[in-house]
């Protein structure tokens, strides 16, 4: 009989003294089991491993590989490296005086000067009583943005692209003076565009995040600017055209192809420069995806912080000026071939 099964029928015989006692021994291996854990993924991380698989971060690996969810994943990154930073954060998650949660939200805020300090004053504490302590020091840091959904009609699942969002926005240090944008709404809530979702029949999303006074100002003035598309200040058509504007600017898959002469900077085979009309016929080329293969044939499958990588590097002749000897690459994986390639130090980009 598979032994949990063994293990479901025996802890019913138990005593309740048994059965506390089992409990406690339980969790103290499982503490176990994490600082273990803690410390794998910090040494997979050091070595990059995720990245010579193919994938596009550790996140990804731990989501994709590892089954964890995004924030389960986030939560061992951030432990396993801080835990590799200051092990003494792995010595009091072991002992059960700092939790999984506790070490994930302290672990980026240690530094060499504080973190005794502040590792004093979270043992023991619990989970709300950290984050308390890091929004004293970290008040920037300490609301997460997050966008989750509201509502969802069927074919909101098949087009997601055009759901309506509905933002909050509240001073979270300094109360102010009350604006447009404090007071669109009770709550700070702007109102759903109803008549929009109901020809479109979208889903609905609530999004809060924590902005800088400049932003803050920045959307007031928006607010402003456009009353005649949003009379009430409503926050989301606002941000759509920012956005739509934002990314006909960076975004390739929606810039329109530019025609013409090739630039005086791009012409000639010894200039680094990559030419437009290349970037272009590779980016097509390459659906705008990062061509990297890993060790076991797996793709990289990001499409964000994208760059252009010389197969044949350009320092050793490679050339600029033809799609054949350019790939489409992200940042990651653009740096990671430029360390094995070149011994450059981790942050550094070569092309
Ligand atoms: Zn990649």
């Amino acid at each position: 009989m598979n032994k949990f099964l063994h293990d479901l029928r025996d802890c019913r015989q138990w005593t309740d003294e048994e059965l506390t006692s089992q409990l406690h021994k339980t969790v103290a291996r499982e503490r176990d089991c994490l600082v273990d854990l803690l410390v794998r993924l910090g040494e997979f991380d050091r070595r990059s491993l995720s990245l010579t698989k193919g994938y596009p971060d550790l996140y990804e690996y731990c989501m994709r590989s590892l089954k964890y969810s995004r924030s389960g994943a986030a939560r061992r990154i951030a432990a396993a490296r801080a835990g590799r930073k200051y092990p003494s954060l792995l010595v009091m998650l072991a002992s059960g005086e700092l939790s999984l949660v506790g070490a994930a939200m302290l672990g980026p805020h240690l530094r060499p000067d504080n973190r005794r300090r502040l590792s004093r004053a979270v043992r023991g504490r619990t989970q709300e009583e950290v984050a308390q302590l890091i929004a004293a020091i970290a008040p920037q840091y300490a609301k997460r943005d997050s966008i989750r959904i509201l509502s969802a009609s069927n074919s909101a699942i098949e087009d997601r692209s055009s759901a309506s969002a509905a933002i909050s926005i509240s001073p979270l240090v300094d109360a102010g003076v009350a604006s447009p944008i404090d007071s669109a709404a009770p709550g700070g809530v702007v109102a759903n565009p109803a008549h929009e979702s109901k020809k479109r029949a979208v889903a609905l999303y609530t999004a809060s995040i924590t902005i800088t006074q400049e932003t803050r100002d920045l959307l007031k003035r928006a607010q402003e600017v456009l009353r005649h598309q949003a009379p009430k200040g409503e926050l989301d058509p606002i941000l759509r055209m920012a956005l739509e504007l934002l990314l006909d600017k960076f975004d390739r898959d929606r810039r329109k192809p530019r025609a013409g002469r090739p630039s005086k900077r791009s012409q000639g085979r010894s200039s680094r420069h990559i030419p437009e009309a290349v970037k272009q016929e590779v980016w097509k080329r390459d659906g705008g995806q990062c061509t990297y293969v890993g060790e076991g044939g797996l793709r990289c499958s990001s499409r964000a912080c994208m760059e252009f990588d010389h197969k044949k590097p350009f320092a050793r002749g490679g050339r600029s000026d033809s799609p054949d000897n350019i790939r489409a690459m992200c940042r990651a994986h653009n740096q990671l071939l430029g360390r094995l390639e070149f011994g450059y130090p981790p942050g550094s980009s070569y092309g």
